[in-house]
């Protein structure tokens, strides 16, 4: 062991485990490339202004959960938190918004930073894949959302989620709502802490998980009585399209989210197995974000699904993803030449596309395969002296255990043909 660990709400994604994380990771961005999203990538940190004016001056993720430093040069940065503020600057940076192809739609794969307490499902790092459609109003959008979303987590087997959906209002009708909802949380017997809250961001107090506050918000006003008509209209349709996609969803009056950028549809997918870190992902519309930083109005919706809770969903359910081996050949030379010769042949094969491994440091036969029982790879080709005279190698089906020599020049094509 060295002398060092990860830090603290960290953990090191390892071989083998880690080919299930990648299998996620593209589980859900398939959808996505098949639906006219393109890949985004942007820095691991960006100026602390645009998360403080993007996410909220007032969310956990700005006031507590920041990992905020100076650089030598003087700047302010953050590693994210998240990355739609950071999406959203870099489209409206490289003016991605004015080719009059609106909506860009793009999608991410990262780290994200937090600051947290740590415990299962909730890391200092983790790991999400989103989706941002950007500069379009149209609730097919939200809809074609919710459904990839929906769809990913289908195409690796879970089936213990729940897709929570509420409306957020706009700026028409939510500073109505939020005065009422202000009027009603006056009247609470709340903590300090809690009353400053509801006095800066009162809806967020619906989201506050403690028992006690629940109790008292059970006769809380709701922003369904309060929706605009316009916002209604455009709930509504939302909910029609992803009903006739077949999406299960359940109306949740009180859903609202961490962040302070969210309008209209806002949704959460929860998982049943994973204890009080049930949220795998969420989203919704975030029509003033653009404003926010500096931007035209760009009416845009989007969604991030965690990697980590993804994987500890998939583990609640026992699924077991079918992982195919990465290797497919595995080399075994004994002796000196024997070396060089099966070296050269395993370069070809990989150039051909033949996913293959060799035994390294000169291990004896009994030691080399194991190595490539280990490899899981479905062929060895055991290349030993008497061999070696006889211009043959040893190819060893590992599922059955035949054995045949061929002639050291058809390795290549006979491997070939036998793995299709
Ligand atoms: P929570 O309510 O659990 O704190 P959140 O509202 O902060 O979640 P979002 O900002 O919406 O989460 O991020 C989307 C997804 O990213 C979450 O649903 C979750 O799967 C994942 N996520 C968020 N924070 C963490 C974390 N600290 N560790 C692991 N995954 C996280
Ligand atoms: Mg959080």
């Amino acid at each position: 062991m060295s002398t060092f660990k990860a830090p603290k709400g960290t953990y090191d994604l390892l071989p083998p485990a880690s080919a299930e994380y990648l299998a996620v990771r593209e589980a859900i961005a398939a959808p996505l490339r098949n639906s006219g999203y393109g890949y985004i990538e942007t820095p691991g940190f960006e100026n602390v202004e645009l998360f403080a004016r993007g996410v909220g001056e007032s969310t956990d993720i700005v006031t507590k959960e920041m990992y905020v430093f100076e650089t030598k040069g003087g700047d302010r940065l953050a590693l994210r938190p998240e990355t739609t503020a950071p999406v959203l600057r870099a489209v409206l940076e490289a003016n991605l918004h004015k080719a009059g192809n609106l909506p860009v739609k793009v999608w991410y794969s990262g780290s994200q930073y937090r600051y947290e307490r740590p415990q299962k499902g909730r890391y200092r790092h983790f790991s999400q894949v989103g989706a941002e459609a950007i500069g379009a109003e149209d609730p097919a959008l939200d809809a074609e959302l919710i459904i990839l979303a929906d769809q990913s987590y289908r195409a690796l087997g879970l089936r213990n989620f729940r897709i929570l959906l509420n409306s957020l209002g706009d700026k028409e009708c939510r500073p109505v709502y939020r005065a009422a909802l202000q009027d009603f949380l006056r009247g609470l017997d709340l903590d300090e802490e809690t009353l400053r809250r509801a006095e800066i961001n009162p809806l967020r107090v619906l989201d506050d998980k403690r028992p006690d506050v629940q109790k008292q918000l059970a006769d809380a006003p709701l922003l369904r009585d309060y929706l605009c008509d316009a916002c209604k209209t455009y709930h509504e349709e939302v909910r029609e399209l992803i009903t006739a996609a077949g999406v299960v969803f359940e109306d949740d009056p009180k859903l609202v989210r961490g962040l302070d950028y969210y309008t209209r549809t806002t949704f959460e997918f929860v998982h049943d197995g994973l204890g009080s870190q049930s949220a795998v992902g969420g989203g919704g519309r975030y029509d003033g974000l653009s404003e926010m930083i500096g931007g035209p109005s760009l009416p845009s919706v989007g969604w991030a699904l965690g990697v980590d809770r993804t994987v500890l969903a998939l583990e609640a359910e026992g699924i077991r993803l079918d992982i195919p081996s990465a290797t497919s050949v595995f080399a075994v030379p004994l002796g000196e030449e024997a070396r060089r010769i099966l070296f050269a042949k395993v370069t070809e094969l990989r150039k051909n596309g033949v996913a293959a491994d060799f035994s390294y440091g000169g291990k004896g036969l009994k030691a080399a395969m194991k190595a490539a029982n280990r490899s899981g790879a479905r062929y060895a080709l055991v290349l030993g002296e008497r061999d070696l005279a006889e211009g043959v190698v040893q190819l060893k089906d590992m599922e059955s255990g035949e054995q045949t020599a061929i002639g050291v020049n058809e390795i290549v094509a006979e491997l070939e043909s036998r793995l299709g």
